[in-house]
């Protein structure tokens, strides 16, 4: 089943694609399904509302099945911020060295066994604005004090997964790709497509 990707980051694509393809899932990054660029403002509350309206606006120009993701980290500790801020904490969209930078000035001081928090990924799928589905997936872990690892992107630097002492910086794609917070999404979606028959 070919599924136009409402998001442009190259990263979430391939983490998208490894999970979803042995569902039979091909997934086409928006700009090569064709669709000009058009910015799509994220001014939502929850990840639900991001996830749809992106998913939404995507579906409404090309008119096949669309999926979007909004994801974001959330720390216990700054009553979880960034969330939906997560992409532009520090001004900038995806400057992940500032984003990361200011994550740990706003959590200096504070001890490991408070630096829990969590990633969290919402999945929307659309067939037709009647045919919608969603499915929400949550990773908890530490946020350590300070970037460790080159794999991944965004926070994965400073995210050590529960049950993990390395960050999703440090820890091999496939093991991140098993327990992310968007793989359990992705998880969830497939349950809900399996239910579907
Ligand atoms: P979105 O593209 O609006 O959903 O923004 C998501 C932001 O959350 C990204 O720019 C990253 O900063 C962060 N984020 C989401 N998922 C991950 C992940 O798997 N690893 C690291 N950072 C992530």
């Amino acid at each position: 089943m070919i599924i136009v990707a409402a998001t442009q980051n190259r990263n979430k694509i391939k983490e998208i694609r490894a999970i979803t393809e042995p569902f039979g899932f091909k997934i086409l990054p928006r700009d090569e399904a064709g669709i000009p660029h058009f910015e799509i403002v994220e001014d939502g509350t929850t990840f639900e509302e991001n996830s749809l309206k992106k998913a939404m606006e995507i579906h409404k120009v090309c008119g096949l099945p669309t999926i979007a993701d909004d994801s974001g980290i959330m720390a216990d500790a700054l009553d979880g911020a960034p969330g939906v801020h997560s992409a532009r904490f520090a001004g900038a969209e995806g400057n992940d060295d500032n984003n990361n930078e200011k994550l740990l000035q706003l959590l200096s001081g504070v001890p490991m066994e408070k630096r829990t928090g969590k990633f969290v990924s919402v999945i929307t799928l659309i067939f037709s604005p009647d045919d919608v589905i969603v499915a929400r997936g949550e990773c908890r872990g530490h946020i350590l004090y300070s970037t460790a690892g080159e794999n991944g992107f965004g926070y994965d630097p400073l995210f050590a997964p529960d049950g993990y002492d390395k960050s999703f910086g440090q820890l091999p794609k496939e093991v991140k790709n098993s327990i992310s917070h968007r793989a359990m999404a992705l998880k969830a979606l497939q349950e809900q497509l399996t239910e579907r028959g």
